[in-house]
């Protein structure tokens, strides 16, 4: 298929997938993080079934394999990212262990009760936190557990500009508080929260995109949609600096009743 017959929206997922994939992370997190997030977990053994739901190109999921002894699926919608993923695991020599499949959050290859931890670092948004909750937990044995990063308010009002800016981007987003007891109210022990640290947006996520956007615009010159998502991914920065005091990311770790 050439370029003029792919339509503007694949045209833009395969540029979307380009730019994050020449990242190490696709969203904000940090190895620190993933271990944190994992050390309220204690249900695991190598017989252990781990899903890493919009696992990107697999940054947190390695981790997930050197922390853990069990069988972990990676997933995600991007076909770039998912082969890039498999690629690194076969290198590493983790096949027996680990794989990456292609697939939708909203259409899991798993049967009910099959796993014992879910996991999904900056990608639950993607169906909604309480949906996903409600949804993933089905797949879950009864004491296995859940841990995801999710878009959270830090206090209860907060200035206009990043107000209108998160109820555009994801209107779900919501305070600790109340993302604690929709975990509760899905079926889970909420059995910790904790707020990702400032440098897993910016040391790890969007300090790296700087020499990636050069590259890009360098790459694709007077593109359009190259040019726009540049500039909406340093908005989104500037956004970040003025006003990370009343958002960011947090962890939440659920053990299924
Ligand atoms: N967990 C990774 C990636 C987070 S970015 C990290 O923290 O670095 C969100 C990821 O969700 C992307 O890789 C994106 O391709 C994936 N994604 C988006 N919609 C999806 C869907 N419906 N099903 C599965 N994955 C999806």
């Amino acid at each position: 298929m050439s370029d003029e017959n792919k339509s503007m929206h694949d045209f833009d997922f395969i540029l979307l997938g380009e730019y994050f994939a020449s990242l190490d992370r696709q969203g904000p997190g940090s190895p620190e993080v993933t271990k944190k997030a994992l050390s309220f977990i204690d249900n695991l053994n190598e017989d252990s079934k781990i899903a890493d739901i919009g696992c990107g190109t697999g940054s947190q999921t390695l981790i997930l394999a050197e922390k853990t002894t069990g069988k972990i699926t990676g997933i995600d919608l991007m076909p770039t990212f998912v082969d890039m993923f498999n690629k690194r695991i076969e290198q590493l020599n983790l096949n027996d262990r680990l794989n990456c499949k292609e697939g939708s959050m909203e259409d899991l290859p798993f049967e009910k009760e099959e796993l014992d931890l879910i996991w999904s670092e900056g990608a639950i948004y993607n169906i909604g936190y309480q949906s996903g909750l409600e949804e993933w937990q089905k797949l879950l044995k009864p004491g296995g557990f859940i841990a995801v990063s999710e878009a959270s308010w830090f206090t209860d009002e907060q200035p206009d500009e990043i107000k209108d800016f998160w109820n555009m981007e994801y209107p779900e987003i919501d305070t600790i508080p109340n993302k604690v007891r929709q975990m509760q109210e899905a079926g889970f022990v909420p059995v910790a929260t904790f707020i990702i640290p400032n440098e897993c947006w910016t040391k790890h996520y969007y300090e790296p995109q700087v020499e990636a956007q050069k590259q890009f615009l360098e790459k694709y010159p007077g593109n359009e949609t190259a040019k726009d998502l540049v500039r909406s991914m340093v908005v989104e920065a500037e956004l970040f600096d003025k006003y990370h005091q009343y958002y960011g990311y947090a962890f939440f770790i659920g053990k299924k009743i």
